[in-house]
């Protein structure tokens, strides 16, 4: 009898089959919503607890079909990525550290029961999808193709149990820059009844139950006129919305230090994150550190102006600057040097977008 039960599938296995119906492409303006223009193709792995991985396919994109007791529908037993693939000016397609976004993947889904599975194969699929996907990548600084690996639990059954069916996929959006006019900084709501993780929980995670109950919260301070909300937990300042939250200020001892909080278990391992503090300390000419500091803190550092600059940082808009924090009915004003940004949130833009499109060659940079 034929054992077909494998711990992992193999990139060598993929099927491809391509659409004979393709899409029209977007137009690339500023109206182009984000996520909203999904490519021609997907990649697709299942797995069942009985015969283990199956092999992975590419097939035009479609929908997939869902018993209404499968697992994610009620437990949240899902995860997911986000990572980008930008077109050099010599028409090359680099990811940017997607060994990072792997590994994070594998440990989001053990934190939900899924399945473990080998990162280097799934980087080899999702490099032939964005190959096949080409020319969904614009030749155009700013624009790029947001690759969303996710993974989730789909068997039947109502019972609180661990997946024993999973459907790994991938799918690709043509998406713009974050802000097509240049830096659009942001107000940040500070509510202290409020917490997106908390210690021993699961906020270093990148699932979906993360996410949803932050939804309603942000949608009702955004409806206030407030952009995002900078989480804390407890009074420790931990991330602004959907981003990793820095701040540059003179510290109590008058160093300009970056200061960002350190991981925890209650924020997620942003790659974005990671690269910021890889760049700053290769500069080598400021104090950089990871710990955890309170909003009283962050609070008295503005109201006695140390504090230069604070951005938030994440892959889709890299740095976003901040100009105000609101907390307890205060608002404080961060200082904008460059008028719509701090000078070293500016300097790391520039700096992340120019290994992004291979105007540097750095070892940040993945060959498609
Ligand atoms: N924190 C949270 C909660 C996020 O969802 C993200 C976006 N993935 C980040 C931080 C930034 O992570 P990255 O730099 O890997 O995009």
């Amino acid at each position: 009898q034929l054992i077909r039960f494998s711990s992992s599938f193999s990139s060598k296995d993929l099927k491809i089959q391509l659409t004979t119906s393709p899409k029209s492409k977007p137009v690339l303006n500023e109206k182009l919503l984000f996520g909203t223009a999904l490519t021609d193709h997907l990649l697709e792995i299942n797995w069942t607890e009985t015969d283990g991985w199956d092999i992975p396919h590419i097939e035009p994109y479609h929908n997939f079909m869902i018993d209404p007791a499968a697992s994610v529908l009620h437990y949240g037993t899902e995860c997911f990525e986000g990572l980008k693939a930008y077109r050099t000016a010599k028409n090359n397609i680099l990811l940017f550290r997607p060994e990072m976004n792997m590994a994070r993947f594998k440990k989001s889904a053990a934190a939900v029961a899924l399945p473990d599975f080998n990162s280097e194969e799934l980087l080899k699929c999702i490099d032939e999808l964005v190959k096949i996907e080409e020319s969904w990548i614009p030749n155009k600084v700013g624009y790029s193709l947001y690759i969303r690996p996710t993974f989730f639990g789909n068997h039947a059954g109502l019972g609180v149990s661990k997946p024993r069916e999973a459907k790994l996929f991938t799918v690709c959006s043509t998406v713009g820059p974050y802000f097509p006019e240049g830096f659009k900084p942001i107000h940040l709501y500070c509510d202290d009844t409020i917490a997106r993780a908390f210690p021993g929980g699961s906020g270093d995670k990148k699932i979906g139950a993360n996410y949803a109950p932050g939804i309603g919260h942000t949608a009702k301070l955004q409806s206030k006129g407030f952009n995002q909300i900078l989480w804390l937990c407890n009074s420790y300042v931990s991330e602004a919305g959907t981003m990793n939250f820095f701040v540059y200020w003179k510290n109590a001892q008058g160093e300009n230090e970056l200061a960002t909080c350190e991981l925890d278990g209650t924020i997620l391992p942003g790659v974005t994150r990671d690269s910021i503090l890889a760049l700053t300390r290769e500069w080598d000419e400021f104090k950089i550190t990871e710990k955890k500091f309170t909003i009283h803190e962050l609070c008295n550092a503005l109201d006695n102006g140390r504090v230069i600059e604070a951005f938030g940082a994440g892959t889709a808009c890299i740095v976003s600057p901040v100009s105000k924090i609101t907390f307890k009915d205060k608002e404080y004003k961060v200082p904008l040097a460059l008028g719509n940004a701090g000078e070293l949130t500016k300097r790391l833009q520039d700096e992340i977008l120019r290994i992004q499109y291979g105007e540097i060659s750095h070892k940040f940079q993945h060959l498609v």
